[in-house]
């Protein structure tokens, strides 16, 4: 039996390529996706990127409506299209704005565009069941501090260079991984405790990490041992964030603090946070890690939201991709 308004989402803004059934009533169906891995020591081309995402695309669209799954849905089902229509690399956008252009064409049903990071963080409200939070947004594309206010999603602080998913990519790709990184770098952290001193910026309730990855690099080239570097750059990226967050908590005074983005699957950055969250009688929560790094379900669930708000593409031919697309722009009338 039908349980509410049904959209399917995709997501392709950087290395993933991802697509999910979402339900008004049941949340997330399905959610595939396949992941673009660059040479070890390179970061993402977008062009190869966009080659995986067009390769892999029919694959993972087939996986999110098949009913193998159980909770899957016929394509019949589906009753809106959402597609990531930014920000990120060109090349890879349009491979996710043409696969839902096509299916939306083929059934006659709308098109949704989704802001990426606004994805992060409904996918988050959902899953944690936090309603208005204090949200910390930590990915490979946004390192950010923001809370809804008169209709938008406010930026109370972010990065001034560098997002903290690129601080750990880089490091990690300076030593020879493939990215993402964050993962290897929090395991090598895990087996050291011995702190190196790196440079702490925070300007205003924005932050800084280039010096940090400047000053990491040079002491792995000074012959330091990696798991200490790695150590030492967690332990100061990590409390930069965890005091810029501080200072917008204290300021709205918010008694939830939602962490959503790749970086939030890191348990050394919850427990500071839940530290910190503690002192002011606010509850940390954290989207589960199988959702926190980019994926169908979050452009699924705000296209959603969206779609049952009325903010569908009036046309097909309005789904264009934008690579840069500030999240303080974005109109959240679900929220109103
Ligand atoms: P996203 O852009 O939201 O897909 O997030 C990807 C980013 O999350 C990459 O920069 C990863 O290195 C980072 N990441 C993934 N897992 C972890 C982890 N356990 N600790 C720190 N960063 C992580
Ligand atoms: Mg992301």
């Amino acid at each position: 039996m039908r349980s509410g308004a049904r959209v399917l989402g995709i997501e392709s803004t950087a290395h993933t390529f991802s697509a999910s059934v979402v339900s008004e009533k049941e949340g997330v169906l399905t959610n595939s996706r396949a992941v673009y891995m660059p040479a070890e020591g390179s970061g993402i081309h977008p062009a190869e990127a966009a080659e995986h995402h067009l390769s892999v695309a029919v694959r993972v669209v087939r996986e999110a409506l098949e009913r193998k799954h159980q909770r899957g849905s016929g394509i019949d089902e589906i009753d809106a299209f959402a597609y990531a229509m930014g920000p990120g690399l060109g090349p890879c956008l349009r491979v996710g704005a043409v696969t839902a252009r096509t299916l939306a064409l083929s059934t006659g049903k709308p098109m949704v565009a989704v802001n990426h990071a606004v994805g992060h963080i409904e996918l988050g409200c959902l899953l944690t069941g936090a309603k208005t939070p204090l949200v910390l947004l930590i990915s490979g594309g946004h390192t950010m501090v923001v809370a809804h206010s008169d209709g938008v999603w406010r930026v109370l602080g972010e990065t001034l260079d560098l997002t903290l998913g690129q601080l750990l990519d880089q490091l990690g790709r300076y030593v020879g991984f493939a990215s993402p990184c964050g993962r290897r770098i929090e395991e090598a952290a895990s087996k050291s405790n011995r702190y190196l001193k790196l440079p702490y910026t925070v300007k205003g309730n924005d932050v800084s990490f280039s010096g940090v990855l400047t000053a990491a690099k040079k002491l792995v080239e000074g012959g330091a041992s990696f798991e200490d570097v790695c150590y030492s750059v967690q332990e100061t990226a990590f409390a930069i964030t965890t005091e810029v967050t501080e200072r917008a908590l204290a300021f709205t005074g918010s008694r939830e603090l939602l962490v959503v983005g790749g970086v939030a699957a890191n348990r050394r950055l919850a427990k500071m946070l839940e530290l910190m969250a503690k002192r002011h009688k606010a509850s940390v929560k954290v989207v589960p890690p199988q959702f926190s790094g980019d994926c169908g379900a979050q452009i699924a669930w705000t296209g959603l939201l969206a779609f049952k708000s009325g903010d569908v593409l009036p046309s097909i031919a309005d789904s264009v991709v934008r690579q840069s697309w500030r999240l303080d722009t974005v109109p959240t009338p679900w929220r109103a």
